[in-house]
C-alpha cells in the first residue's frame, strides 16, 4: 500500500517492509559481533518496540534474555518531553550487559532518562539499539551504536509505532501527509 489513512490523517510509505527486514538483519549482525562471549539482556520499551523487538532478537545468535519495559512520555504527533516511571522490570540489572531496544529516539529525552534508570542498576554495559533517530530533533547527547535508520523530522507510523493507538500493525513505515495534520 503507498497510502494508509490511520485515525483522521493520511500517511504515505517511507521505509519498505523488506528494507526494514534487512537494516534490523545488519544491526542484529554487529551485536552478535560486537557482544561475543557476553549473554546480553535485551530491555525492549514497550509499547512501540515490539515488533522490532521480536523481529531483532530472532536474529541474534548469542545466549540472551529479553524483558519488556514501558516508559509513556508521548501523546498525539508531538513530544511532550515529559517522563513517566519505568514499570515491568523484574530482573536485577547488577553486572549484566543490557542492550535498552527502542522504536524512535525523537528528543532523546526519553531515552536519557531511561538509561539514568537502567544506570542506577548497576549493570556492567548499557547499549542503544533504536530501530529509528531523528538527528534533528535530538536535544541531548546520546551515544546510539546500533540504529537502523536516521530520518527527517515527521511523525511516522507503522512497524510498531502509532498514531493515537492504531497503525503499529503495518508492516512498513509511513510518514504523515503534511496537510492532512
Ligand atoms: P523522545 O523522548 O525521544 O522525544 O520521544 C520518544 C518517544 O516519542 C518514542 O518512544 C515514541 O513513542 C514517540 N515518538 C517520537 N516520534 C514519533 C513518531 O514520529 N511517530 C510515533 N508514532 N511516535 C513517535
Ligand atoms: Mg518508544
Amino acid at each position: 500500500m503507498e497510502r494508509v489513512k490511520v485515525g483522521d490523517k493520511e500517511f504515505t510509505i517511507s521505509i519498505s517492509a523488506s528494507h526494514i527486514q534487512q537494516r534490523v538483519a545488519d544491526v542484529a549482525a554487529q551485536i552478535n559481533q560486537d557482544f561475543k562471549g557476553e549473554r546480553p539482556l535485551f530491555l525492549a520499551v514497550l509499547n512501540g518496540s515490539f515488533v522490532f523487538a521480536a523481529d531483532l532478537l530472532r536474529h541474534i545468535t548469542l545466549p540472551c534474555e529479553i524483558s519488556f519495559v514501558r516508559l509513556a512520555s508521548y501523546q498525539g504527533t508531538s513530544s511532550t518531553g515529559k517522563v513517566q516511571k519505568l514499570i515491568g522490570l523484574t530482573e536485577s540489572l547488577k553486572g549484566r550487559t543490557v542492550i535498552i531496544v527502542e522504536d524512535i529516539i525523537d528528543s532523546g529525552l526519553t531515552m536519557k532518562e531511561l538509561l539514568a534508570m537502567v544506570q542506577a542498576e548497576a549493570p556492567k554495559q548499557v547499549r542503544i539499539a533504536s530501530l529509528l533517530v531523528k538527528p534533528d530533533n535530538l536535544k541531548v547527547d546520546l551515544d546510539i551504536p546500533y540504529c537502523c535508520f536516521k530520518i527527517p523530522n515527521d511523525f511516522i507510523v507503522g512497524y510498531g509505532l502509532d498514531y493515537d493507538g492504531e497503525g503499529r500493525n503495518l508492516p512498513d513505515i509511513y510518514t504523515v501527509v503534511p496537510d492532512s495534520l
